[in-house]
């Protein structure tokens, strides 16, 4: 049966509620902790997720209802929104370079400015000459697999392999590796226990955790309460830790003339820049974000 014929059964339904009074109804709730523009699109998402309405359906069926099962659905949804947890936790989707990942509380989710990164290593191998060559590609912290994922489907001739310490981020990740048909070698390991690699590669690439504990005072709710906060934050003491680690693994793991790539912390550009110099590291340059911060690093041996 087709959602339009549910709906209209729905309708028919002496305990049916209006979608459009609905839509006013829970936006007024989520006002508590919302804009009421984010309250208007959350609501909008949740139409959208749960019963496959979005704005023109409303539109042009004026009359759209929800059953009391279908009610309880979205007043769950709010109430968990309602404690500040992330829209992408509540429907277990984020999109991300035009595929759907799935997330949870395991992984991080995927960030606009790291869909640019994937872009901009997509756009290094466009430039690449040698159609026959098999390029190999690490993702270290791959978390929900997002960039893993996305090189795998974006790059043509090129192997990807992707670490991670977490049991429950990879088995998030294999799940979006399998859901979008993509291969990727998973990994577990700690990167900051130097683990061995049996191979070398191309390309390195890594968004590891790079917000300072010192920076969470300006940070929302809905990230310090509900995203792992092992995929985050660094001590203000060591706030490169990770970029070192990988720095140094690229001594060994990375070809001659391979590249690594990382999304930083805007704060730490120029340390970047000469972590990756004083490590041998040539070409650096850094890439700005779509709001204008130093956010990315290319460096190459
Ligand atoms: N960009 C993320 C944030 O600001 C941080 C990602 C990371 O630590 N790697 O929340």
């Amino acid at each position: 049966m087709t959602r339009k014929v549910i709906l209209y059964f729905c309708a028919m339904e002496k305990s049916s509620y209006s979608v459009r009074f609905l839509r006013k109804h829970f936006a007024s709730l989520l006002d508590a902790a919302y804009s009421p523009d984010e309250a208007n699109t959350l609501i909008m998402i949740l139409f959208e997720h749960h019963f496959n309405i979005n704005r023109i359906t409303m539109a042009l069926n004026p009359e759209l209802s929800l059953n009391d099962t279908e009610h309880d659905i979205i007043e769950k949804s709010v109430n968990e929104l309602l404690t500040n947890r992330p829209v992408q936790y509540v429907i277990g989707k984020e999109v991300f370079c035009d595929m759907d990942f799935f997330v949870n509380e395991n992984v991080l989710i995927p960030r606009p400015e790291t869909e640019e990164l994937v872009f901009h290593i997509k756009q290094e191998f466009e430039g690449k000459t040698d159609a026959n060559a098999d390029y190999e590609v690490l993702d270290i912290g791959t978390g929900s697999g997002c960039i893993a994922v996305s090189l795998a489907k974006l790059l043509s001739n090129s192997h990807i392999t992707a670490i991670d310490i977490s049991t429950g981020a990879l088995e998030v990740a294999r799940r979006n590796a399998i859901a979008n048909h993509a291969t990727v070698d998973f990994i577990q390991a700690d990167i900051l226990s130097r683990p061995q690699l049996d191979r070398t590669f191309d390309v390195i690439v890594s968004n590891p955790p790079y917000v300072c504990d010192c920076e969470k005072k300006d940070m929302r709710a809905n990230v310090l309460d509900f995203e792992p906060s092992t995929a985050l934050f660094v001590s203000d003491d060591d706030p490169l830790l990770f970029y070192r680690e990988i720095v140094n693994l690229a001594q060994h793991s990375l070809k001659p003339d391979g590249t690594v790539w990382f999304e930083i912390n805007e704060r730490f550009g120029e340390d970047m820049v000469l972590l990756c110099r004083n490590n041998g590291f040539s070409n650096t340059s850094v890439f700005r974000d779509f709001r204008d911060k130093d956010r990315f690093i290319r460096a190459r041996r």
